[in-house]
């Protein structure tokens, strides 16, 4: 019998599952509860429930949809990432990074990804599926329930590209900051798009507080399109005017991701290119150096390339900041660890 998620109906669809299963519309409040507030693995822990109600539940609903496989940890700093195995065998990764202001904890959208960007080791084998908003909202739980910390940020930068699972995404940002689970404020998560026009217009539309992150990674369409198969479909000029209408609408200062191949884009040229396209927006630049994969002979720009890069960028009036590398130690780059993993288990098998 083919088994559905749980943590992927919100309370409407809980109190519309009770009524079908000729239960109390009230149950659904309790069992929303269990599941996103006291994050339960097990129906049986559900303890106010009638045991007739959990029988039925137990034989069709899947409640732990998301187990962690491995834990690496970084001795540099206590980053730790996760890796996750799906209740039909897929593997997804997660990484929970320390701040002084909390933990945040940054998850995958999909099983790989279809967008193709160069440098990045989630999209090698394609895309494999959308995640559900539950194994979305599960990979927080699992991490929360594995290391005892609560998770204050959330920014949806693994593996995946959230706004090519638009619905079950715009459902898991709406469930994370439900009052009834975790509450977590808009305001505390961010989503990162390689620029899918249409859909960042309609994310406008929901004028949610979340902010949106632009992997932006050039500063005009010829290099972009060298990085990014996505710029063959959208020109930098129409994801920037997208980027004004989000702003507009939600009162949101949006990120630029900008991650900085040796040689391809971080030329005191690039950078004031890319000054005068982001000129009047309100606006940041994170600029990453790259991480290479060993699928691909990319080299990050050096550390005082790097800052030479920040340092025109700001000379030409756009905030920007360099991202701290963290869990360098344990591969914590995009996508990294579940290859080694899936290696792993193809060479067990031949
Ligand atoms: N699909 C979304 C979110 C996932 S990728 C997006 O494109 O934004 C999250 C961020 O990591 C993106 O900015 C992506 O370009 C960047 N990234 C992926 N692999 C990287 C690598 N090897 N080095 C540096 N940044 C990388």
């Amino acid at each position: 019998m083919e088994q559905t998620i749980l943590q992927s109906f919100d309370l409407e669809e809980l109190k519309a599952l009770m009524v079908s299963l000729g239960e109390k519309p009230f149950r659904a409040k309790q069992i929303y509860e269990w599941l996103h507030q006291k994050l339960v693995c097990e129906v049986d822990e559900m303890t106010n429930l009638p045991a007739s109600l959990r029988e039925k539940l137990k034989t069709a609903y899947v409640v732990r949809p998301v187990t962690t496989v491995d834990c690496l940890s970084s001795k540099l700093d206590g980053t730790k990432k996760f890796l996750f195995k799906l209740y039909d065998g897929a593997v997804i990764e997660s990484v929970l990074m320390k701040y002084h202001y909390g933990n945040s904890v940054c998850i995958s959208s999909q099983v790989g990804c279809r967008m193709g960007c160069r440098f990045c080791a989630s999209t090698i084998g394609g895309l494999e599926r959308n995640l559900e908003t539950g194994e979305m909202l599960s990979q927080i739980y699992e991490i929360e329930r594995m290391t005892g910390e609560r998770v204050s940020h959330v920014v949806v930068m693994g593996s995946g590209e959230p706004l090519d699972n638009y619905d079950n995404f715009l459902k898991f940002v709406r469930m994370l900051s439900d009052e009834n689970g975790q509450n977590l404020s808009q305001r505390n998560i961010t989503a990162s798009t390689c620029g899918l026009v249409e859909r960042i217009r309609d994310l406008a539309k929901e004028k949610l507080q979340i902010t949106l992150a632009i992997s932006l990674h050039a500063p005009n369409d010829e290099k972009r399109k060298a990085l990014m198969p996505v710029a063959n479909k959208y020109t930098i000029a129409e994801i920037i005017e997208a980027c004004r209408y989000y702003e507009e609408m939600t009162g949101r200062r949006i990120t630029f991701e900008y991650s900085l191949v040796k040689g391809q884009n971080d030329s005191a040229q690039d950078a004031k290119e890319l000054a005068g396209v982001l000129r009047g927006l309100n606006c940041h630049v994170n600029l990453i150096p790259v991480n290479p994969i060993k699928e691909r002979s990319f080299e990050a720009t050096e550390g005082p390339d790097a800052a030479h890069f920040q340092f025109l960028l700001e000379k030409n009036h756009i905030n920007a900041t360099i991202r701290r590398r963290l869990g360098a130690d344990i591969d914590a780059a995009c996508g990294q660890l579940r290859r080694r993993y899936l290696e792993t288990e193809k060479e067990g098998s031949t």
